[in-house]
């Protein structure tokens, strides 16, 4: 249907471009008659018609008589049911209130049976009822506090229309038959005046509200009860939910099953002719248009809802289909660490990196989301040892989602060799409280923390070689000229030659051996320690290229040219090394040509192993 509508673009919005075509598209709907019966009411223009829609990050888009003001009437139901929940808590309400649709007109003179309850608190008895439970004894406490949290919900000061309110006062003999009646059911109870009630229910009704307004309060229920525009928590998010079940089920008088069929969004429609509907999450639609139908819904309203809900594919059971989280996984002998290892540990890792696996997720994780991948974890589990979940594409994380994962870990970390290690959890702070709060001393002792997924594989395949191969081999700490990755197939005669060439150079831990932009002019031997290579990013943080270890050398752009230096070298740790400098290399290449011709090979093999390592993880990472 969308695709056949060609807006002209009087915006450059596309919604704005489309709410103003429904203005276009019904302002000549004129079925309905304005509500009669209450005298005042019948004086209102009938043609009045504005359509708003505020999004929950507090985006108004509003066309036509968005600023005229006119009585809230029945929508107030919903927000006083919200009072009144705060009051007294769900149980008591439901107690006085049942939460059934009764398919009954609005001002129906019908209670639950036995009980006495009206159906629910959207229809007049129910609404009477709420009121009488909301605080304060007198009409006027009573009103102060149903007025002062409207305000707050609209984000400005409301009043009342005072002509509205006399003259419903005037003519609502029923409203006060059903009052009386509740009392007779002790909904109202004995030691109760229902005549206080039912006139803070008469001035409720006669808040004077704008579309704006309207589209606002909406919202803040669509945003879990607190203002968009403001942030004032307008609602406590628990009942939320319960606000918006009533307006699916019960909000739209007799029309509410059509309602829920055609539309599909929890809404309140009220006589003075406006319409809230609230996209949970998302975004609210309001409508003012006076004339109403048979069954007292605003004629406009209605087709307008209809037709942003139908285009929009905004019907809440037309969900969308969940899908993996999972952005992307891989094991460590995959994609490993930039820390640079020995021969020996390379081998290892190739065999054994499948035992560390990595899994980055991405999206907003829900039971939904998240069952599929803690599903997937458990089925890949198998001959795993480390598991690595990366949260740093994670939007956001609700309660189901914090309990499906850490229920996750804590049976994992059963075994005590199985290690669970997590990276850039500061995008999900709602889980690192679930785990410090919820979950065993045992988990969040065990659980590691990184703040990047190269840490986090270091530390895993560490752990490994220190397991697996001899303890022994991590100690090895000293690598010796003649054990040099630049060194391999040097006679000891060469080895010797070459020494003469080097000097013996230590560092202390925080020096930096070179900076970006330098001249590189010195080949390094690496003996002892550590050294790394990073490079800053534009946020100013650093980003860790290659860790160097005993045995590697560093820096060799020399030995094939003149050129400046890529990154920062920096030493975390006391190191120590031979270091050639560019002068001496020129001798040697003079005096020694044999020498430096297997120093080039070995440069030669060295190199092109790094890039098929590189090579080999970018396949695995461009999924
Ligand atoms: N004041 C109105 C009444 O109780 C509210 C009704 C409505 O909007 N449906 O009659």
């Amino acid at each position: 249907m969308l695709e056949s509508l060609r807006l002209s673009a009087q915006t450059s919005s596309p919604v704005q471009n489309y709410i103003n075509y429904l203005h276009d598209k019904y302002i000549n709907l004129k079925e309905g008659n304005v509500a009669d019966y209450i005298p005042e009411l019948a004086k209102v223009y009938p043609d009045w018609f504005g359509i708003c829609l505020a999004s929950v990050d507090g985006k108004i888009y509003e066309v036509g008589d968005t600023n005229q003001s006119f009585t809230i009437q029945s929508i107030s139901k919903a927000f006083a049911y919200g009072i009144a929940l705060e009051d007294n808590g769900l149980d008591k309400v439901i107690d006085k209130v049942s939460v059934e649709p009764s398919g009954d007109a609005f001002n129906s003179i019908s209670l639950e049976e036995g009980s006495g309850r009206p159906f629910n608190p959207m229809i007049n008895a129910g609404a009477i009822a709420v009121v009488n439970l909301i605080q304060g004894v007198t009409p006027e406490q009573k009103f102060n506090r149903i007025l002062e949290r409207f305000s707050q919900y609209a984000g400005r000061a409301l009043s009342l229309d005072r002509n509205v309110y006399e003259s419903e006062s005037k003519t609502g003999d029923r409203n006060r038959a059903i009052a009386w009646m509740l009392k007779n059911f002790n909904i109202i109870e004995a030691h109760q005046d229902p005549m206080n009630a039912i006139d803070a229910y008469f001035r409720q009704c006669s808040i004077a509200v704008n579309c704006r307004d309207l589209a606002l309060m909406g919202a803040t229920l669509a945003n879990s009860g607190t203002n968009p525009l403001t942030g004032q928590v307008c609602l406590e998010p628990k009942y939320v939910t319960n606000v918006l079940s009533v307006m699916g089920t019960s909000g739209m008088y007799n029309y509410a099953g059509e309602w829920v069929f055609r539309v599909g969004l929890p809404a309140k429609s009220g006589v003075g002719g406006g319409i809230v509907a609230v996209l949970p999450g998302r975004l609210a639609i309001s409508v003012f248009s006076p004339r109403l139908d048979k069954l007292g819904n605003s004629v406009r309203g209605i087709a307008v809802c209809s037709d942003l809900s139908a285009n929009f594919d905004l019907h809440l059971f037309n969900a969308p289909t969940s899908t993996s989280p999972i952005r992307l996984s891989h094991n460590a002998s995959q994609v490993s660490s930039s820390r640079l290892r020995s021969p020996i540990e390379v081998d290892f890792l190739s065999k054994q990196g499948q035992r560390i696996r990595l899994y980055e997720l991405q999206g907003n994780l829900t039971f939904s989301t998240t069952e599929i991948c803690v599903r997937e974890i458990v089925e890949g589990v198998k001959g795993i040892d480390f598991l690595i979940i990366d949260f740093k594409r994670v939007l956001g994380i609700d309660p189901a989602a914090c309990w499906l994962l850490a229920n996750l870990f804590e049976n994992l970390t059963e075994s005590d060799s199985f290690e669970v290690v997590l990276t850039h959890l500061d995008s999900v702070r709602p889980f690192e409280d679930y785990i410090q709060e919820k979950c065993s001393d045992r988990l969040s002792q065990k659980v590691k923390l990184f703040i990047e997924n190269d840490f986090a594989i270091e530390w895993c395949e560490t752990q490994l070689i220190s397991r697996e191969l001899s303890p022994l081999h991590l100690l090895e700490e000293f690598c010796p000229l003649q054990e040099q990755q630049l060194c391999v197939g040097l006679s000891e005669e060469e080895i010797r030659c070459l020494h003469s060439f080097l000097e013996l150079r230590s560092y202390s831990a925080d020096d930096v051996i070179c900076h970006k932009g330098e001249k590189a002019d010195e080949v390094f031997f690496l003996l002892k320690g550590e050294v790394m290579v990073v490079i800053s990013l534009q946020d100013g943080k650093q980003k860790r290229l290659a860790t160097i270890t005993p045995g590697m050398a560093f820096g060799e752009i020399p030995l094939v040219g003149i050129f400046e230096r890529t990154a920062d070298i920096i030493v975390p740790r006391h190191s120590e090394c031979y270091v050639l400098s560019k002068v001496q290399f020129e001798r040697l290449s003079v005096e020694q040509p044999a020498l430096k011709g297997k120093i080039l090979t070995n440069l030669c093999r060295i190199l092109f192993e790094r890039l098929r390592k590189a090579n080999k993880e970018i396949e695995f990472l461009c999924h």
